[in-house]
């Protein structure tokens, strides 16, 4: 079963949206677990601080490496060869193919940043691997395990109704899916195009292809460069 356990500052943003729809419907019948870990219980002092200002000035607080470090030992064995995603701007930007990689494992543990970030020497100690969900910045990485987890979840054989529905869709094949119609056949005017309705399997399958590589070209050319 694919695991997830995510280390966060605030555990009661889980499940949130996952526990909805799909993921939730997955996550009731069993088809992957959620764990939250609260990166304070290791806090220190009587507030239980978690932070501390950046070596060499600047604004902000960091996440204090001996703090996530300590979390991280307890939850994770060394048996446990589940990546270790942090959650972070500076990351490596996530694909569906790496989703998909991660999708067919063991599941993840993820740990979501805050403030600035998180101090890199428990980066490299404890071997996590950056990822970004895209090129701007959020308060926090909890959002961004969300999306990384309910990119995955939805792949995990036996959430969605056909496995085949993820197979057409955009970026499986570096290419942008091709525009969908449904009833009614006229929509204020607009209608269905003719060879959709054609019956035509080969013929739908070409205009499809034509479809989604003419959408590609306009909206994403750097796939097509791929
Ligand atoms: N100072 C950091 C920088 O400039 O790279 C930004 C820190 S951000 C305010 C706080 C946390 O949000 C990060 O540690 C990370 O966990 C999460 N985060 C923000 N943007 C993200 C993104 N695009 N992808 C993944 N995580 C993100």
């Amino acid at each position: 079963m694919f695991r997830a356990s995510v280390f966060t500052l605030y555990p009661d943003f889980f499940p949130g949206p996952l526990g909805q729809s799909l993921s939730g419907d997955a996550l009731q019948r069993g088809l992957w677990s959620l764990t939250t870990h609260n990166i304070r219980d290791h806090g220190l002092g009587r507030h239980k601080a978690v932070d501390d200002t950046p070596a060499g000035g600047g604004v902000g607080m960091v996440i204090r490496a001996d703090v996530l470090a300590a979390s991280l030992d307890e939850h994770l064995t060394a048996q446990d060869k589940r990546p270790r995603l942090l959650m972070s701007p500076r990351g490596k930007p996530l694909t569906q193919a790496r989703v998909r990689e991660l999708a067919s494992g063991e599941g993840v543990a993820i740990i979501c940043g805050r403030f600035e970030g998180v101090d890199e020497r428990v980066i490299e100690a404890r071997g996590l691997e950056e990822v970004s969900i895209g090129d701007y910045v959020l308060s926090g990485g909890e959002l961004a395990a969300m999306v990384l987890l309910d990119a995955c979840v939805r792949l995990i054989p036996g959430v969605m109704g056909k496995l085949e529905s993820g197979h057409d869709e955009s970026f499986e094949s570096d290419l942008l899916e091709y525009p969908h119609y449904t009833r009614p056949r006229d929509f204020e005017g607009r209608t269905i195009p003719d060879v959709l309705l054609s019956g035509d399997h080969a013929k739908i399958a070409k205009w499809r292809h034509e479809q989604s590589l003419a959408l590609t070209k306009a909206r994403r050319p750097d796939l097509l460069k791929k």
